[in-house]
């Protein structure tokens, strides 16, 4: 059964204990909130989380945005001016040399493709014979200047994780933004003209898929079902793979939880879905997130909430200069918190979608 609910005193008595805490779900990254989620990690036997061996290098060069959609945990958007620098790229680069376990590089931001370094850290890591993925939000290929941006993903070989929270168009424009939809239906179609989602691996094209309310997703594969039928029968448009990731209760959605009244319900539903089973599989086990400042973190969620890594004994967060190979981190105790529940609830939920 790939949803799990689990009942008992302990779990209800946590969850009591976080809603009481909580308040107004205000999330807390303090030491209280820490013990929640640790809380029940250890009724499964499953504490303390550790990292093993990094194998993909999540780099989230900025919050620049052409976009500023309602979700956004990282509150993402066009007059946001936190970027990487030449610098930091050219370190993140030297490090994925050194660090040989190091498989895939993750390009994310914002927009990444915005930033100036797009381009050379997606040809160094080739270079590097990396696998590179790019978070691409598909209207960026319609922004000024961009028109390179199909023929340059196909010669590099680079996978596109695209996002489209829905194949019809008022709820797409309701939680991305008006117009949205259909600069989104264009931009895969000339994805699909170079070649993505046809099922060559070289030229991967995946969508995702988040809710646009305060539920969790539905099963992965029947979604992916659904998906492809729409998009084939209304717009002709091909691709690979569904992922559904579930909202963070964080940042810009938390504020929306909060408009609508309902961020204790979806604390809960998050806590009340807690599935033992995914715990093996959550993301920051395997992945390190890069800042664009350099700065490192066990996912992208930590990153929006400043948990920075911390090496062993010290007060210092790590960043890119402190390490000479992403090895270094293996056996690190990961940073949890409240919103760690975001990841386990259901089928769980993470960059590469459902984890069970
Ligand atoms: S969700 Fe993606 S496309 Fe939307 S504002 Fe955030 S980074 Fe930009
Ligand atoms: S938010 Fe998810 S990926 Fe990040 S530390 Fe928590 S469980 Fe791990």
């Amino acid at each position: 059964m790939r949803r799990r609910r689990l009942r008992g005193f302990d779990q209800n008595f946590i969850l009591f204990e976080i809603m009481a805490e909580i308040g107004g779900m205000q999330l807390e990254t303090n030491s209280v909130a820490t013990r929640k989620f640790t809380a029940i990690l250890e009724r499964h036997g499953l504490a303390p989380l550790r990292r093993t061996n990094p194998q993909t290098m999540q780099v989230n060069v900025g919050k620049l945005c052409n976009q500023a959609c309602h979700h956004c945990h990282v509150e993402a958007g066009p007059k946001r001016t936190e970027r990487m620098v030449r610098e930091t790229a050219e370190r993140v680069v030297t490090l994925l040399e050194r660090s040989l376990q190091v498989e895939v590089i993750d390009v994310t931001g914002g927009a990444p493709e915005l930033n100036s370094n797009f381009r050379f850290l997606v040809e160094r890591a080739r270079e590097l014979d990396r696998r590179v993925m790019v978070r691409c939000n598909l209207t960026v290929l319609f922004v000024e200047g961009m028109e390179w941006l199909p023929e340059f993903y196909r010669r590099n070989q680079v996978q596109l994780v695209c996002s489209l929270p829905c194949y019809g168009r008022e709820n797409v424009d309701q939680q991305r933004g008006s117009g949205v939809f259909d600069k989104s239906i264009a931009a895969l179609k000339m994805l699909n003209q170079v070649g993505y989602g046809s099922g060559d691996s070289e030229l991967t094209l995946n969508l995702v898929y988040n809710p646009v309310g305060a539920f969790l997703p539905p099963p992965q594969s029947a979604l992916e079902a659904r998906y492809k039928q729409e998009l084939q029968q209304h717009f002709g448009i091909v691709f690979d793979h569904l992922l559904t990731i579930t909202n963070m209760p964080i940042n810009r959605f938390a504020a929306q939880l909060r408009r609508w009244g309902k961020e204790q319900e979806y604390m809960g539903l998050l806590v009340n879905h807690f599935n033992p089973a995914t715990v093996a599989g959550l993301m920051c086990r395997h992945l390190v997130s890069v800042g664009y400042d350099g700065t490192l973190y066990d996912c992208d969620f930590n990153q929006m909430l400043e948990m920075p890594i911390y090496p062993k004994g010290s007060a210092r967060p790590l960043s890119i200069w402190d390490v000479h190979d992403l090895a270094e981190l293996n056996g690190l105790e990961v940073r949890v918190a409240e919103h760690c529940f975001g990841c386990t609830a259901g089928a769980g939920s993470s960059c590469g979608g459902e984890l069970v």
